[in-house]
């Protein structure tokens, strides 16, 4: 099938897409259109308007300054993957962005489309939900932000109203120094290229890396596809704080998060599976991290 007839616009600033956005009935933004042309092509969705995003340089880029890691909307997964000064500083935003589909998808795919697109099995919800990210979100009335985790109400619903755009995302680094942090993301792929059955993303950082057991400061817990939005699980991180990492501490948050999770079944994976990879995975993804924060110190 082919899409629906629109018309096309291709704006150059932010302030131009904010104005399309108010003026325009029945408008949809268009970023690296891997999901918005598969869902237009089998007429999911029949906007009358695209608004592209393409030409609007100011929504790509990455900036850290001041202990804050900022994101342009448009910057691609090939871009995330890549950047060093992401990997030294917030390791799990490159490790998110390598795992999504394949090289193609990578390539022109955003971090605002995955935001915006707000499937609960996207990688970048989960990482910004366990880094506490926040959205900064525009329209023609001004500017607010909101943290990840307010963001996504229910299945591919949130906060997003139709005159706003995602303009970019920001996370503090203060919380996860890298020299005492370890982090990870962690995703079960039935099949390379697809998405995922379920995913892990934790952060983790600990008082004193060199010391023989180090104590667990803080950590962050979140799930992808394992539930109708992307989730943290509280309690679970509330089992290892102030301790130091053990088999017991570890089965315990597998345990929660198997209880917290309520995911769908799918056709691969019915819902106790996927209750069980989360709990499993959550427990892996928390060991990696832990080693990293430890190996940290090592210079390993
Ligand atoms: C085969 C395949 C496998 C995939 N596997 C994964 C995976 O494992 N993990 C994963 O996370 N993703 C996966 N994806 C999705 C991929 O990450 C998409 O690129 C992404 O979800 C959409 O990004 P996009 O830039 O292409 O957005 P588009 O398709 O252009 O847009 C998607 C939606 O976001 C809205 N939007 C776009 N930009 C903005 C903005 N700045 N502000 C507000 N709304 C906006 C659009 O209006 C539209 O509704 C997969 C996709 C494919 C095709």
């Amino acid at each position: 099938m082919k899409p629906a007839p629109f018309t096309h616009h291709r704006p150059d600033t932010v302030e131009d897409v904010l104005e399309l956005l108010a003026e325009l009935e029945e408008a949809e933004l268009l970023a690296g259109n891997q999901s918005l042309g598969i869902v237009m092509a089998n007429r999911l969705a029949t906007p009358d308007h695209l608004i592209d995003l393409n030409g609007v340089d100011e929504l790509a880029g990455i900036d850290v300054t001041d202990g804050v890691v900022r994101i342009g909307a448009m910057t691609r997964h090939r871009t995330l993957e890549r950047s060093d000064r992401l990997a030294s500083v917030l390791p799990m935003v490159p490790e998110a962005a390598e795992q999504i589909a394949g090289p193609s998808v990578r390539n022109q795919g955003t971090l605002g489309g995955s935001i915006g697109e707000a499937d609960p099995a996207g990688n970048y919800p989960a990482a910004l939900i366990a880094l506490d990210g926040s959205l900064h979100l525009r329209s023609l009335e001004g500017r607010r932000d909101v943290p990840a985790e307010e963001y996504f109400i229910a299945y591919m619903f949130t906060e997003l109203r139709e005159d706003e755009l995602i303009e970019s995302v920001s996370i503090q680094t203060d919380p996860f120094p890298p020299e005492r942090t370890g982090m990870a993301f962690l995703e079960l792929k039935r099949a390379a290229q697809t998405w995922p059955t379920v995913s892990a993303a934790t952060a983790l950082r600990v008082d004193d890396p060199t010391a023989a057991d180090p104590i667990v400061e803080d950590v962050r817990i979140a799930l992808a596809n394992a539930a109708d939005v992307p989730l943290r699980v509280e309690d679970a991180e509330a089992v290892l704080e102030g301790e130091p990492m053990t088999e017991s501490g570890l089965d315990e948050v597998a345990e929660l998060v198997t209880a917290a999770v309520m995911p769908e079944g799918e056709m691969h994976a019915d819902r106790e599976y996927k209750e069980n990879v989360a709990g499993e995975y959550a427990r892996r993804s928390l060991e990696t991290s832990y080693q990293r924060a430890v190996h940290t110190a090592d210079g390993v």
